[in-house]
């Protein structure tokens, strides 16, 4: 392994903003709610350790993934919290997930058949019902042969189950209530087959945050000894759940900087062209800054023309082509300083009046069309995480 670290490029990650965000998500899901952190691909590029024991530290009860290799992270990094598989694994995983005592979500009886295989004793399971995501999950029309497939067996123990929404980001549109009735048929039938799960649960983080009182109703009218949890991600991270969920307006608070200093100091003529093919050509005389970051590290390359950093308390424009290791500043007149920190997104103290100056994810996000997840998890592992 190289542990040494010549390149200033690095994301700073705040195991402290991801604590209090667990604890006001924990708070926004309501009396007697679990919490149930969504660490999958990395922790959103945060580091699936670090978010994992923050997460911990600030209520939650459990941790969720969406690979069989994530969750052997987490046991191999000593954390033993329940984590939740968030899809069924290919059978031959079983005796792995067992191993590691994983918590599979299940919705097809070929896998069910791999788990008690490999199960000694009884194993927990999280049945899915598919209520119009259409992904994965147990389809209706084959939910309640599966729901008894479950009730007979003697080695399996339903501990929860489970749904997940379409469009919960959007605060006005049907669906989420056509999806919470179907969900409420749902538990009608995990009821009638004999089945008692511990723990049901709806609510990706703009559910928790908008939906709160839609579905608190459905579970508690549903299995009403169970208790709700919540399956949060995107808000863990302080990041907007879509254009209409501002985590700000939620108080929760960004966990990750991308942070990168000046590597080399130009001063170029006016008309200078400027990185590949030339797409961009200096307006004055002036100052150009070299950042070691690209589009290796997860900085996309359709975003040359229309990113900004921060730099010397001023928000200066990225120019020419955004190449893999590598992006151009222009400071016009202003001369930076070989080791100036760069602020790619993040905070930086702004130069005059006074506060700070602020580029979020969002913002890459909108310019790019995308959403905050895209961005966050594409923060390449070749950016270091402190
Ligand atoms: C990723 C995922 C979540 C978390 O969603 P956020 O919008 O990040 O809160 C919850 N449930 C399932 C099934 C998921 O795949």
């Amino acid at each position: 392994m190289i542990t040494a670290r010549f390149r200033p490029t690095i994301a700073e990650v705040d195991a402290g903003a991801i604590r209090r965000n667990a604890r006001r998500l924990l708070d926004a899901a309501g009396e007697g709610a679990q919490l149930c952190a969504v660490v999958k691909a990395d922790g959103y590029g945060h580091g699936i350790v670090t978010a994992a024991q923050a997460a911990l530290a600030g209520g939650a009860s459990w941790l969720a993934v969406a690979l069989v290799e994530e969750g052997i992270v987490l046991r191999e990094a000593g954390v033993d919290a329940p984590v939740l598989l968030l899809s069924e694994p290919p059978p031959s995983a079983a005796p792995t997930l067992v191993a590691n005592e994983l918590t599979p979500t299940v919705y097809r009886a070929e896998f069910l058949d791999a788990l008690e295989a490999a199960a000694d004793g009884s194993a927990r399971v999280h049945v899915k019902l598919d209520t119009g995501m259409t992904r994965v999950g147990v389809a209706p029309s084959d939910r309640d042969e599966l729901l008894a497939r479950l009730a007979a067996s003697d080695r399996l123990d339903v501990e929860g189950v489970q749904t997940h929404l379409a469009r919960a980001d959007e605060p006005d549109v049907t669906t989420t209530t056509e999806q919470l009735e179907r969900f409420a048929e749902g538990l009608a039938a995990v009821t009638a087959a004999g089945l008692a799960p511990r723990l049901v649960h709806v609510a990706n983080t703009a559910a928790t945050l908008v939906h709160t009182d839609a579905w608190r109703a459905v579970l508690a009218a549903g299995v009403p000894t169970a208790a709700p949890l919540v399956r949060t991600g995107i808000g863990l991270y302080g990041l907007d759940a879509g254009p209409q969920v501002s985590a700000m307006s939620h108080g929760l608070e960004p966990a990750m900087r991308l942070v990168s200093a000046v590597s080399h100091v130009r001063h170029v003529t006016e008309g200078t062209p400027v990185s590949y093919g030339h797409r961009w050509s200096a307006p004055a005389d002036g100052w150009l800054a070299t950042v070691p970051i690209g589009y290796a590290d997860g900085v996309p390359r359709t975003l040359t023309g229309r990113l900004d950093v921060l730099h010397a308390g001023r928000r200066r424009p990225v120019v020419g082509t955004v190449t893999m290791d590598q992006v151009l500043v222009w400071c016009g007149d202003d001369m930076p300083t070989f080791g100036d920190e760069v602020v790619l997104i993040g905070t930086q103290p702004a130069a005059e009046g006074g506060g700070e100056l602020r580029i979020g994810i969002e913002e890459w996000a909108e310019r790019l069309g995308t959403i905050t997840y895209e961005i966050a998890t594409g923060i390449s592992a070749r950016v270091p995480r402190t």
